[in-house]
């Protein structure tokens, strides 16, 4: 958790961004909320809790600049809402993928890749130099099989 933290720090010095106390406390709501793909108004709220003079605006701001120093990685569920992780690059874990349970919502992540055989081949059907793949899987989580 403090490696994250020093991460992030870093890689915005090297950008010329500094660290302020307000970034600093989106980033620790973040690295906190681990796997919770919050949208920025849920990270707005629980920064609040510590942070009360902290505006949305702030919010809108920092997640925009993490996302430009690769800090994050975003979440589109085509359903207007934004939600973020953080996603540190450069470290060899390749992003995971992610089931979206379209019944009660829940995000589950796959920590598998098993996409490379795949990359390779459409690199080569194509002649692609293919830099990232981003997959979502929409269905019906364990839990909402269940109820039926
Ligand atoms: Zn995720
Ligand atoms: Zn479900
Ligand atoms: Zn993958």
């Amino acid at each position: 958790m403090e490696k994250t933290m020093d991460i992030l720090k870093e890689k915005l010095k090297a950008t010329g961004f500094k660290i302020t106390p307000q970034r600093r406390a989106i980033i620790e709501v973040l690295i906190e909320n681990e796997n919770s793909h919050l949208s920025s108004e849920e990270i707005y709220d629980k920064v609040r809790a510590n942070c009360p003079e902290i505006g949305l605006a702030t919010v809108y701001r920092t997640m925009q600049l993490l996302d430009e120093i690769n800090g994050i990685s975003k979440l589109n569920l085509d359903d207007g809402c934004i939600r973020y992780e953080i996603n540190i690059e450069g470290e060899e874990n390749h992003h995971h993928h992610h089931l979206i349970c379209k019944e009660c919502g829940a995000i589950i992540e796959v920590k598998e890749d098993l996409l490379e055989a795949i990359e390779e081949k459409v690199e080569n059907m194509y002649n692609f130099e293919i830099f990232d793949h981003d997959l979502k899987f929409y269905g019906k989580c364990e839990n909402c099989q269940k109820k039926k």
